[in-house]
């Protein structure tokens, strides 16, 4: 794609950066931008960059957050003796939006892969197994992929928690 302006290709080389936007989708958002009152570009950037700048991890489940102790967790009309453990922010979100689920979450940042290199030290597990000795928790939710990283994982953690009644 040959374009009349530096400044035009090197946005469209930004959005097409993106995951699932080519170039083509990349150059009709760009036109669209330009069309836009500057104020409302201002917003658009600084709403991306604000999110990436001032974006948290919970101290407790390791969701995303605005605040060092996330929404759900600070919640106290959720049952915090329920627990359910899941990969990445991904599963929280699609579990949230089933509105199912009235507990809290453990966000592991993945899953133990050691072909990848990824061991229960790389996951948040042992602040999940602290969390289980130092807080009433009643019920543990494992709702991890039936892969075999996902069953290596679940079977770690059930053995670090060998007094608890796990549901997978
Ligand atoms: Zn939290």
């Amino acid at each position: 794609m040959i374009f009349p302006s530096k400044l035009i290709e090197n946005a469209v080389a930004e959005f097409s950066s993106l995951p699932g936007i080519g170039k083509k989708t990349a150059l009709r958002l760009v036109l669209h931008l330009l069309k836009q009152p500057n104020e409302e570009v201002k917003k658009f950037s600084s709403t991306i960059f604000k999110m990436r700048n001032e974006i948290m991890f919970c101290t407790t489940c390791h969701n995303i957050s605005d605040n060092a102790v996330c929404s759900i967790c600070s919640n106290v009309q959720r049952k915090q003796h329920q627990i359910c453990v899941v990969e990445n922010f991904r599963d929280v979100i699609a579990i949230e939006n089933t509105q199912q689920f009235n507990g809290v979450y453990h966000v592991l940042g993945g899953v133990i892969s050691p072909i990848d290199g990824i061991g229960p030290d790389e996951l948040n597990i042992a602040s999940l197994i602290s969390r289980v000795e130092n807080q009433e928790v009643k019920e543990i939710i494992m709702a991890l992929n039936p892969t075999m990283e996902g069953d290596t994982t679940i079977f770690y953690i059930s053995n670090h928690l060998p007094n608890f009644i796990i549901t997978i």
